[in-house]
């Protein structure tokens, strides 16, 4: 028992840090700003949050970044979601690519291979590599992720705070077929399979490791919870939205919030729009449609987490307790993005 709390007679009433947060939300002033928490991956999700900060540029805007790509790399931890994310909204990416630094160079890269220094496969970038040394350094000297992303982000302003989903280690790995020794199975670090194997390895399954130790960051269940809207960007529903369900806490945050949870569809006309999502879905049994999608997360009025689903116009979806709406969802650049973000505040009752 600290100091503080002995000096308290007994039976005095305390108001736990909780409590005072409640009364002060129940007393806040009308002008309070809005308040949206986002979901998101890498390059999908960057993208849709372009759209919600041109939307709402008074907005107090939360992502709750995937850390399931996260990987240890020639002793640097890397990132590569919430580097997407804050390069695209810091105006840093390479539009091209979709990931990485603008104006990149490779001169570490090329270096390490001639020291065949492993892993080879990864697009390891001489500027990138200095947003991953000063993100080594702080969490070696005992900054938890999410504050080190806050210090990144100094730099970078995104206008969106960018949360990793938890401080902890938590990443996907993936199940396959030894690719020399079809009948030994192993697992592999999700990057492995996405980036060298171009999931075209035989796979089994996706594992998310030390998502049964892990909690969420400071802060994201309460953001979730006081949240006026959350919405799903229409990022890959396995591997960025899944491994961010998978920190437990965040799926009972997302049913017992009283703001509406809104996704989008990443899939138009049975197809993703870049990336392998339909691959990551056919491992885990789930047809490659908008409508199967939503009927995999489910309604929140039966033990799912949506109320709303935003697919593309030309497309169909019967999803029973979703309110279902086809709307344009191609995100050409942020104005048509911002579009996209609009329908789905409207259907959580948020008002730009
Ligand atoms: P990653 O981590 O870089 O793979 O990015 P995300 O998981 O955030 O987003 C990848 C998903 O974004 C893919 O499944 C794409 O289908 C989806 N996506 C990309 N561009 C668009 C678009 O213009 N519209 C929609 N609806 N989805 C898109
Ligand atoms: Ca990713």
């Amino acid at each position: 028992m600290t100091g503080e709390q002995a000096d308290i007679p007994p039976g005095t009433a305390v108001s736990r840090p909780h409590d005072t947060a409640a009364d002060s939300s129940e007393t806040a002033p009308p002008d309070r700003k809005t308040s949206v928490a986002v979901l998101v991956g890498g390059v999908g999700g960057a993208r849709f949050l372009q759209g919600v900060r041109a939307l709402l540029p008074d907005a107090e805007i939360t992502a709750i970044v995937n850390v399931g790509d996260d990987v240890w790399m020639h002793g640097l931890r890397i990132c590569p979601d919430l580097d997407t994310c804050m390069y695209t909204l810091g105006g840093g990416i390479d539009t091209e690519r979709g990931w990485g630094r603008a104006g990149e160079t490779w001169h570490a890269k090329e270096e390490l291979a001639k020291y065949h220094a492993q892993p080879d496969w990864f697009g390891l970038g001489d500027r990138d590599i200095a947003t991953h040394l000063v993100r080594t350094e702080m969490l070696r000297a005992g900054y938890p992720l999410s504050a080190v992303t806050e210090a990144l982000c100094n730099r970078w302003q995104p206008g969106v705070r960018l949360v990793p989903v938890t401080d902890d280690r938590c990443e996907t790995h993936v199940i396959i077929s030894e690719p020399d020794n079809p009948g030994e199975r192993r697992a592999i670090h999700f990057e492995e399979w996405w980036v060298r194997y171009r999931a075209s390895v035989e796979t089994h399954g996706f594992v998310t490791i030390g998502a049964e130790q892990a909690t969420p960051a400071p802060n994201v269940t309460e953001i979730i919870d006081r949240a006026d809207a959350v919405l799903m960007a229409p990022s890959n529903p396995v591997v960025s939205i899944g491994s961010i369900l998978a920190v437990p806490g965040i799926r009972g945050a997302l049913r017992t919030t009283s703001a509406k949870v809104v996704g989008l569809s990443p899939v138009i006309d049975g197809k993703p729009l870049r990336g392998m999502a339909d691959e990551c879905l056919t491992v885990i049994g789930v047809e490659t449609s908008a409508e199967a999608i939503a009927r995999h997360y489910g309604a929140r009025s039966e033990t799912g987490i949506l109320d709303g689903w935003l697919i593309h116009s030309t497309d169909t979806a019967q999803v029973p307790g979703v309110e279902v709406r086809s709307v344009p969802l191609l995100m050409t650049d942020p104005a048509a993005t911002a579009e996209m973000a609009r329908e789905a505040l409207d259907i959580a009752g948020v008002k730009p």
